[in-house]
């Protein structure tokens, strides 16, 4: 089995022209009977590496996967695609179970997802063996250690596989394994010798941004009123967070709710649905939300308070974009944030809280940071890279070096002059000058430095004392409310005239804010006719979905669509080329979407926006009318011979016009035998040949249908 066989599959039943990196390796493994290790992010394209080998190889290949709300989904989306598939776990009846038994030894599928209780069963093992197995997958492979997070038992009962069929390759798969995982993965199975792959957890089309925490709720406001029917999660530390959260989210007219798992298992699923089905776009939700959901047009991830440590961090902002397309992540940060994580640490008394807490202070640094925010975070999984990511916030804003002495000096005098009686909420409307109550009331308003920081901006003051706080300049007292105290260093920056560079970044967000609107980025009409018709596929497939009762992204990923709106294909031919497209999605989908496609380029240039292609889809339309050329050249205001040219265009795309039509019987035999003496001729050579007496358009149509019967 060579990769020629598996690419033209990748393109027939997926609708993609390239493979990703490692998924052909992986691939060409199996097919060599390797066993194979795969370590690859969330959305990196694991699914397929085993989903091409199923569908070339003879036989079925078997899933084990612990996610059984899953399953369904997964067996819908590879039906969408035209491949064969059924899973058995404990929700299925007798009869259906019976059902996909028989077709199983009928040898009709393809894929057969199972879950690690039913894969460790006598009769599923009498079945295997009754049955061609070609491959077995087993999907989220760290559930095999008790190291890992999310410790499956019955997956240490795994390796009956390869003791039993000592032939099949078995490939296992995750997002999330550390050495110690990995080699638990290798031997809980069994693995021979397996070939090991781990792909770059880098995810380039999530931005990566870190805002300080104040006034976040406006910010999300802002944020998603930005991103209209947009899906995204907000991650919150407490239920009461998400209740409160999806409330007031409400009152300001956006469509949300919340999740966490204090809910019934009913309510869960309800919600889960309605995310999945594009009926409720924002989900807030405690960190047990995502882990059963494969939506794969989650546009943006918000963590509403600062996760615990990296790790669930990554994997929570993992869970938009999953298609490939643009997404955003927002990281909101405060100090209370950390504190309130260092109790809950430290109060629980675990036994590996130093390393809790470590990892904790990881997750700070990587919210201070100074420098691309990506690489901090590739680092930490141990992976170098070179260069700034240009996605992420400080790429994006990069901060300016300046001699902050002067600003330091002034945000300690205050704290001085305050006697160590503030927190830093407080210290920043002092330096800024703020009437609020509190301030007057405790005469904070009279001393030296009340207002001398008025230049900046409150968040240029936090990201100052940040900055100050991981100087050493100054620290927070947990034990005392929370207020700021001088340190030894700040000692030398007040009387001994030490020296202080700090960097200013300019918020995007403030930026914005302050110009209001105005500085919205003005889109261009090109854009903003693209996402019109973005928006008219949206709900077309909002719609199809409802009819099929399957989630919208199985029908066309985000990306999809999105090419769709910026090419406009509206003959069958682009519309295949759209990424995404295959054989059975054109075959199910392709109609109602060219329409779409083609209703809007034709209400545009009526209008007179002009766009590529539309010219020939208006002569096509008036010549289904019944037009002929010359009609609708006198219609259009055009020459007849640029209507022919647009009807073989047409004609050459695959599209039902009947140029034989045009073409005298006479005139075509001649053009044929010329062309039939030499493949390569030209209209122009034709014609010189006819010295004038063939007309232009006949000759040109003629070639079209002589290249077609090639
Ligand atoms: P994972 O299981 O690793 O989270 P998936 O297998 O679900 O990732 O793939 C994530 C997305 O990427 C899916 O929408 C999938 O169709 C798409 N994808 C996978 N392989 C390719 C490819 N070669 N070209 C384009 N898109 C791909
Ligand atoms: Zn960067």
């Amino acid at each position: 089995m060579n990769l020629t066989k598996a690419k033209e599959a990748l393109k027939e039943y997926f609708g993609y022209d390239e493979f990703r990196p490692m998924q052909g390796e992986i691939i060409q493994s199996i097919y060599d009977k390797k066993d194979v290790v795969v370590l690859m992010p969330t959305g990196g394209g694991k699914s397929v590496c085993f989903q091409i080998p199923a569908v070339t190889m003879f036989g079925t290949c078997v899933v084990v996967s612990p996610l059984i709300a899953l399953m369904k989904d997964q067996v819908e989306g590879l039906r969408s695609n035209g491949i064969s598939a059924a899973f058995l776990n404990s929700t299925l009846g007798s009869t259906e179970f019976m059902a996909i038994e028989n077709d199983l030894l009928l040898g009709k599928i393809d894929l057969l997802y199972v879950s690690p209780e039913k894969a460790v069963t006598q009769d599923f093992m009498r079945l295997m063996k009754s049955i061609t197995i070609n491959l077995v997958a087993i999907d989220e492979a760290h559930c095999i250690s008790s190291w890992g997070h999310d410790f499956r038992p019955e997956y240490t009962r795994l390796k009956f596989i390869r003791q039993n069929f000592p032939d099949i390759p078995i490939v296992a798969l995750t997002a999330t394994a550390d050495r110690l995982t990995r080699k638990d993965i290798e031997e809980q199975l069994a693995l021979t010798n397996p070939e090991r792959f781990t792909a770059s957890f880098d995810r380039p089309n999530l931005s990566l941004t870190v805002r300080p925490g104040r006034n976040r709720m406006e910010q999300v406001i802002e944020f998603i009123r930005n991103r209209k029917n947009q899906a995204g999660i907000i991650y919150c530390l407490s239920r009461k967070n998400t209740e409160d959260l999806s409330a007031k989210l409400n009152q300001n007219g956006i469509k949300s709710a919340y999740y966490h798992a204090g809910l019934s298992s009913q309510m869960r699923s309800d919600v889960q649905e309605d995310f999945i089905n594009d009926n409720v776009p924002v989900i807030c939700a405690t960190v047990a939300f995502g882990m059963g959901i494969d939506k794969s047009n989650v546009r943006w991830v918000i963590h509403y308070n600062m996760p615990k440590n990296i790790e669930g961090y990554y994997q929570e902002i993992g869970r938009a974009g999953r298609d490939g397309a643009k997404a955003d992540t927002v990281l909101f940060y405060s100090y209370g944030d950390v504190m309130i994580l260092r109790d809950i640490l430290t109060k629980n008394e675990s036994e590996n809280e130093n390393i809790q807490l470590s990892k904790l202070e990881r997750m700070q640094q990587f919210a201070d940071s100074l420098i691309c925010r990506r690489k901090i975070l590739l680092n930490y999984f141990s992976e170098n890279t070179d260069g700034n990511c240009g996605n992420c916030d400080i790429c994006k804003n990069p901060p300016q070096h300046f001699d902050g002495t002067i600003v330091v000096q002034k945000a300690l005098s205050a704290v001085y002059r305050t006697r160590e009686k503030v927190g830093m909420n407080l210290l920043i409307d002092i330096l800024r000058g703020s009437r609020r109550r509190e301030i007057i009331e405790r005469g904070y308003d009279k001393i030296k430095t009340y207002g001398a920081g008025s230049e900046f901006s409150t968040y240029d003051w936090q990201m100052f004392l940040q900055q100050m706080l991981n100087l050493g300049l100054m620290e927070i007292a947990y034990d005392k409310h929370n207020v700021l105290r001088l340190t030894e260093g700040a000692e030398e920056v007040l009387f001994k005239k030490r020296k202080v560079e700090l960097v200013k970044m300019t918020s995007i967000m403030e930026h914005r804010s302050k110009k209001k609107a105005a500085a919205a980025p003005k889109k261009s009409k090109r854009e903003r006719l693209r996402d019109e018709l973005f928006e008219k596929l949206r709900a077309l497939r909002k719609q199809m979905a409802q009819k099929k009762g399957i989630p919208p992204y199985l029908i066309f990923s985000d990306a999809s669509l999105e090419e769709m709106a910026a090419t406009k294909p509206s003959t069958v031919e682009d519309f295949l080329d759209i990424s995404g497209v295959g054989k059975k999605k054109l075959q199910d989908y392709g109609k109602p979407f060219m329409k779409v496609i083609q209703d809007y380029i034709l209400e545009q240039s009526g209008q007179g926006v002009r766009i590529k292609g539309s010219t020939h889809l208006v002569t096509f339309e008036l010549y289904k009318k019944g037009n002929s050329p010359e009609e609708i050249a006198e219609e259009r205001g055009l020459n007849p011979v640029t209507i022919y040219s647009h009807l073989a265009a047409l004609y050459d795309k695959g599209e039902a016009v009947n140029i034989r039509q045009y073409i005298p019987a006479r005139d075509f035999e001649g053009i044929k035998s010329l062309h039939d003496n030499n493949p390569k001729i030209t209209p122009k050579e034709i014609f010189d040949i006819n010295e004038g007496s063939l007309e232009y358009h006949v000759i040109r149509l003629s070639l079209s249908v002589l290249k077609k019967r090639n």
